[in-house]
């Protein structure tokens, strides 16, 4: 009885998989190419029999025709029949789903969400990704491709998104808004990990980056807030990772501006399951349909 669920990144296959309570994880490094993908893929699912495999992937994934129809960091899977190809590559059953709402999905089972009513899970890493789960089932959208937080505008007339839109949160609140606003504060290019780090060194340019960061990221839960009324907001990535106070900061932010009523009810923690959220929920996605 084994499941294995994989979160396919531009350079990544995570994986994790479960035979009985045993866990395994582990991170393979990949070429940009569907090929290299497949036959990595095929490589676990030799070592581990799984009866399904679940895979979450960034982009939209369009859960009728089982395409992903675009994924700006994985371009050469774009316009690929993925549920069909992966199927009879593979000969088992595949679930995909997207790899934000599968790191909702991961929280949820295995991480911080546990047992809450209304999860909402932001991922904040080179875009800005969210999933939702509602009484333990994943809110995917007609098409798969509910909650794209990160492209809900914050000001018509802001900075381009990758998407191609003005304005988008991710604009903002993602590691290409990072290194912007530290740009817009100093006139120099640095990554986020290096503003990170300054940060964390008590540089106040990079502190004032960071709170200019939290200031859009509260405005986008205050969004959030006033639609779903969640019990639980769990924020992943590498910027709450190595720089947990942007949780607390974000907070009191928030406090200030959203409705007093959905605010006393909600709670706001950092991810528990790391990187390896999505492939985490990819395996539970496995699981779930397992059972079916
Ligand atoms: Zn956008």
């Amino acid at each position: 009885m084994s499941v294995l669920g994989v979160d396919i990144g531009g350079t990544f296959i995570k994986f994790v998989a479960k035979s009985g309570n045993d866990i395994k994880k582990g991170k393979i490094p990949t070429e940009k190419s569907f090929v290299s993908i497949t036959e990595e893929i095929k490589k676990l699912i030799k070592n581990f029999h799984p009866e399904v495999l679940g895979i979450g992937i960034a982009g939209l994934y369009d859960k009728k025709t089982g395409k992903l129809t675009a994924s700006p960091n994985i371009r050469f899977l774009e316009g690929v029949e993925l549920k069909e190809i992966f199927e009879t590559e593979f000969g088992i059953p595949v679930v995909i789903e997207n790899d934000a709402s599968a790191a909702a999905y991961g929280e949820y089972v295995y991480g911080a969400g546990k047992n809450s009513q209304i999860l909402i899970c932001l991922t904040l890493g080179t875009g800005l990704g969210g999933g939702t789960v509602i009484n333990g089932e994943l809110l995917s959208g007609v098409s798969g491709s509910a909650m794209e937080i990160g492209h809900t505008t914050i000001d018509i007339e802001g900075w381009r998104c990758h998407c191609g839109r003005k304005g988008c949160l991710e604009a903002y609140v993602s590691s290409y808004g990072l290194e912007r606003l530290y740009f817009f504060l100093t006139d120099q290019k640095l990554s986020s990990s290096e503003i990170i780090t300054l940060a964390n060194e008590g540089k106040l340019e990079a502190m004032k980056a960071i709170e200019d960061f939290s200031h859009y990221l509260s405005i986008g839960l205050m969004n959030i807030l006033h639609i779903f009324n969640p019990d639980k907001i769990v924020i992943g990535g590498g910027i709450p990772e190595y720089y947990p106070a942007v949780i607390d900061l974000t907070v009191s932010n928030l406090k200030k501006i959203a409705f007093e009523l959905p605010f006393r009810d909600l709670n706001i923690s950092r991810a528990k399951l790391g990187e390896y959220s999505g492939a985490y929920g990819a395996m539970a996605l496995a699981d779930k349909k397992r059972k079916e």
